[in-house]
Formats: structure tokens, sequence, C-alpha cells
């Protein structure tokens, strides 16, 4: 049996290791934390929306979405308990930045039901909104932030879609499936070397100094996956960079009556507003140009203290679009890191080392996509292993709910940069 060590049990190397053992592979996850979904899995906003700017992007999510719908037949284990999918649907203001025509039509080829709102739609049926139109996004330090509105917004709205709760149990899940048929996770134990033998991978090394050998290796391993990328030695020939990058996400309590309402995606003002379980609201970033970019060179030393520039920044925003909204005097929220990728979609592909997979460059964007990650790279591995130039002849993987195919040669390493989605738009 060919044995597979996946690095990270965030809910991406969670789902691989799922599908891997079910593809009949020995699996062995290793995580320096002390257990799933510890690293930026468990910051996530898990927002589950169609809205991308390419085929396979919106057939990927669209797929993904029925798994979560699904969730405990896709697990197939029983636990004691279970994420769960809040499908309450997913309001898209418009944009400039993102073309009606573009997206509706994806969404028919792809088969996501939609409706395209006036502005009179949307004053109508979320009457809770100020529906003006501020773009660009401004700085709230501005006075340009607090001019009146050009005119009205409309939205494309997607009765289906919404977010997962919570995000870390989702990936606890996706480990005691993969658990459950066998696979083993080791954790606090930290890799500290790719092992190779010439232009092959061997296995790892743990920081303990003992060594993990193995056919395949993957790297699922979030933002320090550019890390593990320089310890396996590749990276020269790829074409797209990925980059780890600060984030916050702030909550808040809504007035009455807004619950449970669609998620907000709102590119006009720069943020997204997602509802909770318990009646409060995350308010996340869309990077708007007038905000600075938090990069950072290591995960590790991130300021993970939530500051009080950018919760007022989120905030401020989200109560221009809420006028309702009481701004709390205590800010609460989370810092978390994304692994960005130059053009913000993944990296699902081989590398030159053969055996060494990446799973990596996620975006800020692929928490809703995990569960189809996992079938996509085993089915990716297992024919890349048979002999198939995935380069030349890419992989092509069939949705099992939707028939979509997907063409996985759209998250090589060395694809033509899509320069259509140089902004995660949200979630
Ligand atoms: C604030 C925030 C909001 C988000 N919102 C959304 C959203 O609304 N919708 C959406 O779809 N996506 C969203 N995302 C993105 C999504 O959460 C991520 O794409 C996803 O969780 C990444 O999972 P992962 O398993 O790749 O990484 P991680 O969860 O980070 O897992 C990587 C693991 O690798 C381990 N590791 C790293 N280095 C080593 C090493 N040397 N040795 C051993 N182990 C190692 C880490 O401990 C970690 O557990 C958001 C992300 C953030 C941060």
């Amino acid at each position: 049996m060919p044995k597979a060590i996946v690095i990270g049990a965030g809910v991406i190397g969670s789902s691989i290791a799922l599908e891997l053992i079910r593809n009949g592979f020995e699996v062995e996850v290793v995580d320096k934390a002390s257990g799933a979904g510890q690293g930026s899995t468990s910051a996530s906003s898990a927002v589950v929306r169609f809205n991308y700017s390419t085929y396979d992007s919106v057939a990927l999510a669209w797929e993904a979405f029925h798994c979560w719908k699904n969730w405990q037949q896709h697990l197939n284990v029983n636990l004691a308990s279970y994420a769960r999918l809040y499908d309450v649907g997913v309001i898209m203001l418009d944009a400039p930045v993102i073309s009606t025509e573009r997206t509706t039509s994806l969404f028919e080829q792809v088969g996501v039901a939609y409706e395209v709102w006036s502005a009179e739609d949307l004053k109508s049926k979320a009457s809770y909104l100020d529906g003006g139109k501020y773009w660009p996004p401004k700085p709230v330090t501005s006075d340009e932030f607090f001019e009146d509105a050009q005119s009205n917004l409309g939205a494309i709205f997607t009765p289906q879609g919404g977010y997962v709760d919570d995000p870390q149990l989702a990936a606890e899940n996706l480990a005691a499936a993969a658990a459950a048929l066998g696979a083993t996770f080791r954790f606090k134990a930290e890799i500290q070397a790719v092992l190779k033998d010439g232009d092959r991978v061997t296995g790892v090394e743990l920081n303990n100094g003992e060594k993990l050998f193995s056919d395949v290796v993957v790297n699922a391993a979030g933002p320090w996956s550019a890390k593990i990328n320089q310890l396996a030695g590749v990276g020269k020939d790829f074409t797209i960079e990925v980059r780890p990058m600060r984030q916050e996400v702030h909550q808040v309590d809504t007035p009455l009556g807004l619950l449970p309402g669609p998620i907000v995606g709102d590119v006009d003002l720069g943020i997204y507003m997602r509802p909770t379980p318990n009646g409060a609201l995350l308010i996340g970033g869309t990077e708007p140009e007038c905000d600075p970019l938090e990069w950072v060179d290591d995960p590790d030393s991130v300021n993970m203290v939530r500051t009080a520039e950018r919760f007022e920044a989120q905030v401020t925003r989200a109560a221009r679009r809420l006028p309702a909204l009481q701004i709390p005097n205590t800010p609460l929220g989370i810092v978390g890191v994304y692994d960005v990728s130059s053009d913000w979609t993944p990296i699902y592909d081989k590398t030159s080392l053969a055996g060494f997979f990446v799973a990596i460059g996620t975006s800020g964007n692929q928490f809703k996509n995990a569960p189809v990650v996992g079938q996509l790279m085993a089915k990716l591995i297992g024919e890349v292993r048979d002999g198939r130039d995935h380069d030349s002849d890419p992989v092509i993987f069939k949705g099992a709910h939707t028939g979509n195919e997907i063409n996985l040669g759209a998250f090589s390493r060395k694809r033509e940069y899509n320069s259509e989605n140089t902004h995660s738009v949200m979630g």
C-alpha cells in the first residue's frame, strides 16, 4: 500500500487525508498544533458562496456546497457533533469590479440558482440595508467617506450559500472520519526537513529528529506553505507565488429582526457581513485599495491582537450599510492569516519534486471548497502516480453531486496569472 504524509491538519489537510485513505493510501498527518483545525482554519468566516471569476472556480464551490449540505453522508462516520451549513443565501452588492453579466453567465453554465436585483428590489427585499453606491471604498478617517451616495446599488442574490459553523469543528470532523478509516494523526510535531532521494521525495523529518518515510508528501500547511516549499526546494517553476497576509474579523451584535439574514458581500464599501447562529454579525474586509495590506514574513510572529484601526474601519463601513447597527465600545473579533497567492486562486498541483504535492495559496477563500479539494487532490495524486503528465494533459475532476467537470489545470502552479481575480472579494 503506498504511503502518504500530509503536512497540516487544517480543513484542507484533513480532507486530503480522508480522501487519500478512501483511495487506498496509508495516511499519516503531521501538525505542529495540538489538534485538527487550529491553524488559519480556526479563524475562518467559513462563508460558502459561488461568486468567482472563472468557470472552474464556480463549479468547485458549487460542488463543495453540496458536500456541506450533505455533511454527515460526506463524512460517513458517527460522531458526537457535526459542523453545520447555515444555508441563508448570499447578497452580492454591485461593484464596478464585479461583472453581473459574467457572474450570471458562469452561474448559468454551472447551474447555480440566482436572481439579479435592481436597486428597487434590494430596497424591498433587504430594507435593513442602505443601498447607496459609495464606490470606491475610502478610508473611514477621510471626509470623503461620509459623502452622500452617488446612486443606488442592485445586487446578485443566490438563495443558496451561507456559512459553516464552526470551521474548526469541520476540520475535526474530517480528521475523525479519516482516523476512523485508519489514518494516523501526529500532533505537536513540527516538520523541519523534507527528505529526498535525487528528484524524488522520500519523507519528512520532525523537529525531534525522527524521520518518517513515504511515497507521497502533501504540503497543506496553510500560511506556512511557502516555508514548507522552501524545505522541499520547490517553487522555481511556479508562475504564482504564495505569501501570508494578516486579517481581522470583527463581531458585533445585530439589531433584532435582521436574522437569519443572508450574507452580504459589499465590495462597494470594502467589507462582508455574515450572521452567526447566536444572533451576532461577523464583519470582514475585502482588501479595498485604500487600506494597507498587512503582508507578513512569518505567520508565527503575527500580532494576534485586534487593532483599534481595523476595528474602526470595518465596523464603521458596516454601520454605513446597516444604519441600525450599534457600534460596541469593546471590540470583539479575531485575527487570522491568509495564505495569499498572486492571483487569489489556490494552487492544487504536483511539483518538480516527484511525489511532492501542494494544496496551498488558499487566499482567504477556500474553506468552502475543502471537502472537494480532498477529492480532487486524491484524483490528481493517483493519476500523476499512474504516469499522467498533468502539466501538459491536465487532470479533469467530475463532481459527484453536480456532474460538472473541473479542469484542474486551472489550479496549476504554472498557470497564467488570472488578472480578473486580483481581489479575494470576500470569504
Ligand atoms: C480570517 C479568515 C477568514 C476566512 N474566511 C473564509 C470564508 O469566509 N470562506 C472561505 O471559503 N474561506 C475563508 N478563509 C480561508 C480558509 O479559512 C482557509 O483557506 C482554510 O482554512 C485553509 O486551511 P488549511 O488547512 O490550508 O490551512 P490551516 O488551517 O492553516 O492548516 C495548516 C496547518 O499546518 C500546520 N503546519 C504548518 N507548518 C507546519 C510544520 N512545519 N509542521 C507541522 N505542521 C505545520 C499548522 O499548524 C496548521 O494547523 C478565511 C481565512 C481567514 C484567516
